[in-house]
């Protein structure tokens, strides 16, 4: 029997998953199946009290959960379309190809739950949607994403050669460290903040949802990324990790942008200095999973935030998660 890769398997029986070699892919299928859920699921009643109420929210409050919403509205099918169109057609593994489908449902997920919003709390559509057009700092931010993943949407694109499997694994850093990783992450302390301040609290569940989904969503990118460097070892040239360096320092960069827009007065207990300071702390752990240097050296100012990411996720998180979702009742992470 002839050994299994991730790209290239046309040596071997692309449907054929038993045995299977890449056990991580499997152990992030079988997380994100424990993790199941669907925003209806999310009562959004209170939220929607609080939306019409004159007094509900202050602008500030109002306009930062728009433009989250904005952001995620497009950034969600943005990721679909990658997986969909170019991940899964180039990454041959059996055992990966179905995660890729778990993860493509998931982002089916995501868009769903800002169509629920949308429509339980009476948004009109456009004002969402058109974000992506109006605002400049998310319209950078897609950009960004969708010209470092260029190559790899051209129909004849293969990856035979060497130089080809370098623009494969630069265009899935890209979408799974920079958009999934970077990107999501200011957005994710914003809109939880409010759930810690007790306020909109429906839409601060479907974001800690969306924020379990995607940590499995990096996590099975970062290994995919790391087990084709060490497939194809020749790839990871100097050249191209200070390429990887500079497209997540100007990552960075944008996504302080869209956090000084967001926040143009602290609110929430959050400011913008304290939003910056936490994506570079992110960046440093994204460089550091792909074996580069830390570029920022910063404390995390939301310690908060990795207990809801690291430490719950591996323990009581999906076994709290699936015992909740048996008993249909709400839902209470703390
Ligand atoms: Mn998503
Ligand atoms: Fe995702």
């Amino acid at each position: 029997m002839s050994e299994k890769f991730i790209l290239n398997a046309g040596t071997t029986d692309p449907n054929k998953i038993l045995p299977i070699k890449y056990k991580w892919a499997r152990t992030h299928y079988k997380n994100g199946v424990n993790n199941n859920w669907v925003p209806d699921e999310v009562n959004m009643q209170k939220d929607f009290e609080t939306w019409k109420s004159a007094n509900g929210l202050t602008d500030d409050e109002r306009r930062l959960i728009m433009w989250n919403m904005g952001f995620f509205s497009t950034a969600e099918s943005l990721t679909a379309n990658n997986i969909v169109l170019n991940v899964y057609k180039n990454v041959t593994n059996p055992e990966c190809r179905q995660y890729l489908l778990r993860q493509a449902y998931e982002e089916a997920i995501h868009t769903d739950t800002f169509i629920y919003c949308c429509e339980s709390l009476g948004i009109a559509p456009d004002d969402v949607y058109n974000a992506y057009n109006k605002i400049p700092s998310i319209h950078e931010k897609d950009e960004f994403v969708v010209n470092m993943t260029k190559s790899i949407m051209d129909p004849n694109f293969t990856t035979d050669t060497l130089e080809n499997k370098q623009k494969f694994v630069h265009d899935l850093i890209g979408y799974y460290v920079i958009m999934e990783g970077v990107f999501f992450y200011a957005g994710f302390v914003m809109m939880l903040s409010f759930m810690r301040q007790n306020k909109m609290v429906g839409i601060g569940e479907q974001f800690q949802f969306i924020l379990r989904d995607e940590s499995v969503h990096l996590a099975f990118g970062m290994d995919l990324i790391t087990a084709i460097i060490e497939e194809n070892p020749d790839i990871w040239t100097a050249e191209l990790k200070s390429t990887i360096i500079e497209n997540i320092k100007r990552a960075v960069e944008l996504e302080i942008i869209y956090a000084k827009d967001c926040l143009p007065r602290g609110i929430l207990g959050l400011n913008a200095e304290a939003v910056s300071q936490y994506v570079q702390y992110v960046a440093d752990r994204r460089l550091e999973r792909l074996g580069l240097a830390n570029v920022y050296n910063v404390e995390n100012p939301f310690p908060w935030m990795s207990e809801i990411i690291d430490l719950k996720k591996e323990k009581n998180f999906f076994e709290t998660r699936v015992t909740e979702y048996k008993s249909g009742g709400s839902l209470n992470w703390d």
